[in-house]
């Protein structure tokens, strides 16, 4: 696991080009506004910081985490997220989508979140363009070739079903696409996931508007053999005016994607935390392991006995 920050400031062109080069970062050129992407962890990144702060120069710096392939291989469960999209639902004029295919009678009173499909969705104009798999704009839903759904038929995985899609044009079934429909949902995450109110967002009572994921997913290990392939997240995740239920799946879905080159969609671990109580000792113990970082125990608490 790596970091990676995306450093953004503006400086004249020259001086951009002399001091971008020399620490080996291309430059934009001709543009004032300059993004340098670079790992945390290499010494050009502290130069560059260094260079921007000793001469004044305002700069704005986001950070992202970079799993590495060990780090996919090593986890038990993953997050399937999009990194593809297809289209949008329609129609798309003031969320008419959701009129037609879901259930409004189950959002949330308050804020309108939480609602459930009971049609099918309707896009004007799928662009899979050379994945098998990719995701419609505003939904978290996927939608999946033919030749994926055959695949998907004959494993052995579980926790999905196909819909169809339909052509919003001409009102018919789109042939050899359909989404990948998966209603289970997973008990809720570990306590210890970070998940936090979004900025300018007012939350709802109910907990499916306002809130936020920030780092990995943890779930307790127990969870492992109650679930299914396919999973849904029971928190509501996204912040603000759409809320998503994140997909999480097996170790088995993974491997079968990777095996099979199925491009079109990204995974990050999930941390597994395990609970070991000794109650042999003048003192229970409860520790948690973070799985994916094995050299660490964190000492959650003690309790004596007595
Ligand atoms: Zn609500």
């Amino acid at each position: 696991m790596r970091y990676k920050a995306k450093i953004t400031f503006h400086l004249e062109p020259t001086k951009v080009s002399l001091m971008l080069r020399h620490l080996g970062f291309k430059e934009i050129e001709d543009d004032t506004m300059q993004v340098v992407n670079v790992y945390t962890d290499v010494k050009e990144y502290l130069i560059l910081l260094d260079v921007l702060q000793n001469n004044g120069i305002q700069y704005s710096e986001k950070t992202s985490v970079v799993y590495s392939k060990k780090d996919l291989d090593e986890a038990e469960l993953l997050v399937m997220a999009p990194y593809h999209y297809c289209g949008y639902p329609q129609p798309e004029e003031d969320n008419g989508y959701k009129e037609f295919s879901y259930d409004m009678d189950s959002v949330c009173p308050t804020c309108s979140q939480g609602a459930v499909q009971n049609n099918y969705l309707r896009v004007k104009k799928l662009k899979m363009e050379k994945y098998q798999i990719s995701a419609l704009h505003w939904l978290y839903e996927f939608v999946v070739t033919e030749e994926l759904k055959k695949l998907l038929e004959k494993s052995n995985l579980s926790g999905f079903e196909f819909w169809p899609l339909i052509d919003y044009k001409r009102g018919i079934e789109y042939e050899g696409f359909f989404q990948l429909k998966v209603n289970e949902i997973m008990p809720p995450m570990n306590s210890e996931t970070l998940i936090v109110p979004a900025k300018h967002v007012n939350s709802c009572e109910c907990r499916k508007r306002g809130y936020i994921l920030e780092g990995q997913i943890k779930y307790d290990r127990k969870v492992i053999d109650s679930i299914k392939d396919f999973n849904k997240t029971e928190e509501w995740l996204g912040g603000g005016k759409t809320t998503w239920q994140k997909i999480i799946v097996t170790k088995k879905v993974y491997e079968l994607f990777v095996k099979e080159k199925i491009k079109g969609i990204q995974f990050y671990p999930i941390i597994i935390m395990t609970k070991i109580i000794h109650l042999n000792c003048d003192y229970l113990f409860t520790l948690f392991i973070e799985r994916n970082d094995k050299d660490r125990l964190i000492f959650k608490e003690g309790v004596h006995c007595q």
